[in-house]
């Protein structure tokens, strides 16, 4: 068997063509690809116990001998079902398994096998639906930690798990990225020990290193990235953009409010960096609603002024319209200079004016526009920059870092010329983590909020205080206010108790507020469809919004009062914040209510904590440390995608930083390292802009 074998070609088990079939509907069509098919969770199964002492309700593995076994028809069910009687040296019980009539034909009695389930209270105990597997030198299903992969129709579990196991004897043939060198420093598995554990770990132990193992060669790979895009923009040139202050306080002096503290730092940075003949590179971090439109708009005022073109871009076109109109009417006074376009898939304006897309297109190219406001339309390659200076990237996140290294190709003006790069984020990445992950990012950080903005009142609500809530927000529906309930999950499932946008839409409209009209919104909802609700309630045509958390970015509904949060410890406070954020911004006094019906003290603890403190930043750092990167948010977020994210940590990632650095200064094409260049180049492109 090699790497490349086709998984059609694996035989000893007649499910494992189906299986093979089904597999390559994802994409996993070799030996090799099936290896890196991780799983998805473990059951831990390598504890047995002995019959005589389980109890209902536990999950056990046993080891028994098969007394009797038979089957008989169900008339509840329609279907057949196997009974047993097993038994070990200190008791007996029975095993149940439903819909599985045949398992009493290819069972036999005296057999010794391994069962591994829940075990419930029904007429005595009795073991219902078991994981079963004779006994053999080396089980797989079960008496073991057992990976769980994500099946599809035509996949079993136990059948991907058999396909895995027959294949792993070609995890010799992996070939190591990872130098040598660098795993002994680090005490790491080798990739075929890694790739043996991560599917059927010897112990607990061992899982813990594969897993430890793999996030350190994505870490380590993205580092290398980092410090070589790091190497590439240091021998990069940009425009050297002069400060120019009387430019800027008369611009303030139009304005009908005063910068904030961090306001002004923020744009004495920025204003800094575009001095320098270096491309600058940073973030502008700050909660919905600081105030980092103004700034950017001062930093597009000095460079277009300067001769140089602005292309900003957002992810939406509502965002991009309302910044568009925003520019028109703040620069105004620079009207005969400044020519500000909007450029979407629907709007080719120039200062208002319509235009074809032709004459937009030609428009940049010969640089007669200069401020350029767009959406992803910005980024395709037929648009050509004569002369960009700035590029500014709105709620940065929601881009694919491809599609922003995409622009920059298509504006660089000489192979070494590179424009200024400002991206804006209401995500509050903390600073450890984003200085760990982005290298030499520089970032600004709008601390505090304009003046006059009021703190959301925030309160955690217990079971019992259910009924008292609705009242509360039945008071606020009658004053005419709006508001938001968000749930842990779209749909209700059998696991969870958590409650769904879908049913608790159903309920609220018909049980407690059936005079107010509600919508439903979530993320897999079509784009139109989100949109026409989106609108609707900004328009005040839906009263109460029932979402998952996936509410759209820029959403601002002034007249919306309420934040409730169904399960509420099941956010990270980050998360929990930026839920916040959508309702306070308005002059009515706001309220975020946290349902909870945890008893886990921590989490109260975490949820009460949550109530005092307003700072995005704060939180985001609280949940780094209590929880780790993965509930942060998604690591899409970041602008990189990580495998095993949820096994991220600022630790790791600072273990990796130092040998990347290190191997890139002594090696910087990677000649030496060919399998780490493959995996380092197409991150680099996607890179680019960090
Ligand atoms: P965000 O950071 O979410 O992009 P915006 O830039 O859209 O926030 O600003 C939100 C609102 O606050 C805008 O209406 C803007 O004009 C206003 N604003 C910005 N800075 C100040 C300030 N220093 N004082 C008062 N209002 C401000
Ligand atoms: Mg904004």
């Amino acid at each position: 068997m090699q790497l490349s074998t086709p998984l059609k070609e694996i035989t000893g088990n007649r499910f494992f063509a189906s299986a093979a079939k089904a597999l390559s509907k994802l994409g996993v069509l070799t030996v090799q690809d099936l290896l890196f098919y991780m799983p998805l969770r473990y059951l831990d199964f390598s504890k047995f116990s002995d019959i005589s002492k389980i109890k209902a309700g536990e999950v056990v593995t046993i080891r028994a001998k098969i007394k009797t076994i038979g089957s008989r028809f169900s008339f509840k069910t329609k279907r057949s079902l196997s009974e047993a009687i097993v038994s070990d040296d200190t008791g007996s019980i029975k095993v149940t398994w439903f819909n599985q009539g045949y398992l009493a034909k290819s069972l036999k009695q005296g057999q010794e096998l391994l069962l591994s389930g829940k075990v419930e209270q029904y007429k005595g105990l009795q073991m219902i639906n078991p994981v079963h597997e004779l006994v053999t030198l080396e089980n797989i299903h079960t008496g073991r930690i057992v990976p769980v992969y994500r099946v599809t129709e035509g996949l079993y579990h136990r059948t991907i798990r058999n396909l895995v196991n027959s294949s792993l004897p070609a995890a010799m043939q992996l070939k190591d990225a990872l130098p040598d060198f660098i795993q002994k420093d680090k005490g790491l598995l080798s990739l075929t020990e890694a790739i043996e554990n991560i599917h059927f770990p010897r112990n607990e132990e061992k899982l813990e290193e594969a897993k430890r193992r793999f996030i350190f060669e994505e870490v380590f790979v993205q580092q290398l990235a980092v410090a070589k895009h790091r190497l590439i923009l240091r021998k990069q040139a940009a425009p050297a953009i002069p400060q120019n202050i009387s430019l800027i306080k008369t611009f303030l002096g139009t304005l009908p409010f005063e910068l904030t503290v961090s306001q002004k730092k923020a744009l004495w940075d920025i204003v800094q960096d575009l001095e320098k003949p270096l491309p600058m590179n940073r973030l502008l971090e700050g909660d919905v609603g600081s105030g980092k439109t103004i700034v950017a708009q001062i930093a597009a005022l000095e460079t277009s002024l300067n001769g140089y073109q602005v292309a900003i871009i957002a992810p939406t076109e509502i965002l991009a319209q309302q910044h568009f109109e925003n520019f028109c009417s703040s620069l105004k006074q620079y009207k005969d200079k400044i020519k500000v376009g909007l450029l979407t898939s629907s709007f080719h304006l120039i200062d208002q004016e319509e235009t074809s897309k032709q004459f937009m297109l030609s428009s940049i190219k010969v640089g007669a526009v200069n401020i350029i406001i767009g959406t992803h339309a910005l980024l395709q390659s037929n648009v050509h920059f004569k002369k960009l200076g700035l590029i500014v990237v709105d709620e940065q996140h929601r881009f694919g870092v491809k599609q922003r290294a995409l622009l920059q190709k298509n504006t660089r003006e000489g192979k070494n010329t590179a424009p200024h790069l400002l991206s804006m984020s209401a995500t509050p990445i903390p600073r450890t983590l984003a200085l760990s992950l982005y290298g030499d990012l520089n970032i600004s950080t709008l601390k505090e909020m304009p003046k006059g903005r009021q703190k959301v009142t925030s309160q955690l609500v217990a079971e019992n205080q259910r009924a008292g809530a609705y009242t509360f927000i039945q008071k606020e529906l009658t004053k005419g206010r709006q508001v938001f309930i968000v749930t842990p999950r779209v749909e209700d499932s059998e696991e969870q108790t958590l409650k769904s946008a879908k049913k608790e839409f159903k309920r609220l409209s018909e049980e407690i507020f059936p005079e107010s009209k509600l919508g439903l919104l979530y993320g897999s909802m079509k784009g139109v469809d989100k949109e026409k609700i989106m609108s609707a309630f900004y328009a005040g045509e839906i009263d109460i919004l029932v979402s998952t958390s996936v509410i759209e970015i820029g959403i601002d509904v002034p007249n919306a009062t309420v934040m409730l949060i169904e399960g509420s410890e099941n956010f990270g406070l980050a998360q929990l914040h930026q839920l916040r954020g959508r309702v306070g911004r308005g002059q009515g006094k706001s309220y975020c209510l946290l349902f909870t019906d945890s008893q886990d003290e921590k989490a109260l603890q975490r949820l009460n904590e949550f109530c005092e403190i307003h700072d995005g930043f704060t939180l985001a750092e609280m949940d780094l440390k209590q929880r780790g990167f993965g509930s942060l948010f998604g690591t899409e977020q970041t602008g990189f995608k990580f495998k095993f994210s949820q096994y991220l940590n600022i630790k790791i990632l600072e273990s990796a930083k130092k040998p990347a650095e290190q191997l890139i200064t002594q090696d910087p094409e990677l000649k030496t390292y060919p399998l780490l260049k493959k995996q380092v180049g197409p991150l680099l492109e996607q890179i680019h802009l960090e």
